[in-house]
């Protein structure tokens, strides 16, 4: 049993702080938001009334926020992570953040005295909440060894990447692809139904031909071949095009910083960022199939 601080009880920490607490863990929980300090003690959390209480109390620290500048300023503003733990404590942050601001983070709690991973995910909500997320790490081999086991109560997957923000890189890489193939895998479905092919045929004919790819086979676009899909809900998320946005932003930024040319990179956070300005960031990101179609 490790005493874990759990900041950031959001629609993906509430399922993550939960399995920590099914497996044993003492879990001192702490959120802005009142409601989800009360929601994660109802499944077996301690309420925490403040950050400081949250990580006086705990041995190990883990995050799971929206952006870079809530992981800084969380782990080192006033009064923040830094400020109240314990010597050589180890820090844990989920939250999906720029390369750039993993590596300032890590670098400044090395600087502390403490040991820190960046381990952000893939997988939904529903990966959360079933403790059967992908995690990509990033930091000293120390630090892994020691979350390891923290994280093998959320996951499934569990990688080292490398040293500090090679979780997050590999995240956004991962993320970049993705938002491609989907788009790509749109476009397919919609010439296909244009030249005269029905979804399923295409389905049948192109999962097992060279244009196979996960967009395809696991999130199919189009309604009818993959059930599971948001396509069959009228593209609710699933996985918003606001955070298919987020994950090409921060993509963008990295590959601006290490000099990395993705000309489709940038046509994909073109195809997300036009679909977020004519306000629908809610839509599943494989909803580029309802805008091709014209039924947006
Ligand atoms: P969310 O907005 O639902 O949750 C974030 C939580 O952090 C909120 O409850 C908010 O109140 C809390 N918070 C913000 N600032 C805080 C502070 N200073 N102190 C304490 N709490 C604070 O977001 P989410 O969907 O849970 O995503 C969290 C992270 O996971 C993001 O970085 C996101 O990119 C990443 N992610 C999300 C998904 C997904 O499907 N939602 C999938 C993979 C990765």
């Amino acid at each position: 049993m490790t005493k874990i601080a759990f900041i950031g009880l959001g629609n993906m920490g509430s399922g993550m702080c939960a399995n920590l607490c099914n497996a044993g863990h003492e879990v001192h929980a702490f959120d802005l938001n009142e409601a989800a300090v009360q929601a994660a003690a109802a499944h077996g959390a301690l309420p925490a009334l403040s950050l400081a209480d949250a990580v006086k109390a705990a041995d190990v620290v883990v995050t799971m926020l929206p952006a870079g500048k809530h992981v800084l300023s969380v782990y080192f503003g006033d009064n923040g992570v830094a400020a109240n733990a314990k010597p050589g404590m180890l820090f844990i942050d989920c939250s999906t953040i720029a390369v750039e601001d993993a590596r300032e983070a890590a670098k400044q709690a090395e600087a502390g005295g403490f040991l820190m991973v960046d381990a952000p995910v893939s997988g939904g909500t529903a990966a959360a909440d079933a403790g059967t997320l992908t995690f990509m790490a990033g930091g000293p081999d120390a630090a892994f060894a020691k979350a390891k086991p923290i994280l093998d109560a959320m996951g499934k997957n569990i990688f080292h990447a490398g040293g500090s923000g090679n979780g997050q890189a590999a995240k956004i890489a991962n993320n970049m692809l993705l938002g491609i193939s989907m788009i790509g895998t749109c476009e397919a479905f919609n010439l296909a139904e244009k030249l005269g092919l029905d979804a399923q045929t295409f389905f049948d004919i192109s999962s097992v031909s060279s244009g196979q790819c996960w967009s395809m086979t696991s999130y199919c676009p189009a309604p009818g071949p993959v059930p599971t899909s948001p396509a069959n809900r009228d593209y609710k998320p699933g996985f918003a095009v606001a955070m298919m946005l987020k994950d090409l932003k921060l993509a963008h930024e990295a590959a601006v910083a290490a000099g990395a040319k993705i000309t489709l990179g940038e046509m994909a956070e073109k195809v997300y960022g036009d679909l977020d300005a004519r306000g629908h960031s809610g839509l599943d990101f494989s909803g580029v199939m309802k805008d091709l179609k014209g039924a947006l």
